[in-house]
């Protein structure tokens, strides 16, 4: 098959059912020729991945729960026994406890704070040193974000502050890995209706108003972020490394909501 990702072998971590982004990355990235990894967290999400995983004729499946730095370990040891090297990873994960995806950011605590950064942020990190030792022959890693980095957004809280911090290891990790050929960038999508999603308190109000004001007045789907994947983890970004780019219609240039009678 040809296709961008030709020749190309990654591994994919955080697909947990067909309606993940991670999974429309997947079948992006397949239907351009790549050969994928997946990683699974917990027996449970195993069963639902493994069938989407053999949908694109992929046998290596492995569990891994990023707080058991063990998991990583064989993951990592075995893609270095089945492949030898590595050309791309995509970090599609983030957790945070639901209690705190509401009311005041202020009221985080101690510990969700602490477990928030370690796995929706520094576990990226973990992974691209290891990525990196295999990535011989240059490569691209890729995480996920949101504009709560940036910007407050209602409920978004502690997760907010964690993406801005992977926002930030994604400027020091493609310094670190640039001289090596290694680009790390990270795609920042509007809000998609998902597992992790769903756990923000009011969820689907944050959809509609994206829906009703961003400028290209819809939602981004798990395919719009896969097809904008290819660019980043293909060799047409071949110049592009620390970035952080946007899926969201839009929504990140917008100020004031969208007033309809202004328009007349
Ligand atoms: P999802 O629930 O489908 O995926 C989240 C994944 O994180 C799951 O596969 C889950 O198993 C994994 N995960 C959580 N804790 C883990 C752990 N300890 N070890 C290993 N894996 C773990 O939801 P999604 O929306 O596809 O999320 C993927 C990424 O996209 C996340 O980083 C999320 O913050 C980001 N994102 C989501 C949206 C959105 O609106 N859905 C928008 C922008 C960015």
């Amino acid at each position: 098959m040809t296709g961008l990702m030709s020749g190309k072998r990654g591994l994919i971590m955080g697909v947990a059912n067909s309606h993940s982004i991670a999974w429309g990355i997947s079948q992006a990235l397949s239907r351009e020729g790549a050969e994928l990894a997946f990683t699974y967290q917990g027996e449970a999400l195993g069963k639902r991945v493994k069938p989407l995983a053999a949908q694109l004729n992929s046998d290596l499946l492995l569990p891994c729960d990023v707080e058991d730095l063990a998991s990583v370990d064989t993951v990592i040891e075995t893609l270095r026994e089945r492949w030898g090297s590595l050309d791309f990873i995509v970090h599609a994960i983030g957790f945070s406890d639901k209690n705190e995806l509401k009311g005041l950011y202020a009221d985080t605590s101690r510990d969700n704070f602490s477990r928030t950064m370690v796995i929706s942020c520094f576990s990226f990190t973990e992974i691209a040193r290891r990525a990196a030792e295999m990535m011989t022959d240059g490569g691209s890693m890729l995480t996920l974000t949101y504009g709560g980095s940036v910007r407050v957004m209602p409920n978004y809280n502690v997760m907010g502050v964690a993406k801005a911090a992977l926002e930030a290891s994604v400027r020091y990790l493609a310094a670190d890995y640039g001289p090596r050929g290694i680009r790390v960038n990270a795609i920042s999508a509007g809000p998609i209706r998902t597992l992790a999603g769903a756990g923000i308190s009011d969820a689907r109000a944050m959809l509609s108003w994206n829906q009703k004001n961003a400028p290209l007045r819809r939602t981004v789907t798990i395919d719009d972020v896969g097809n904008s994947t290819l660019y980043l983890l293909s060799d047409l970004a071949s110049g592009v490394t620390g970035e952080i780019h946007y899926v969201d219609s839009g929504y990140n240039i917008t100020s004031m909501p969208v007033l309809e009678t202004l328009r007349n």
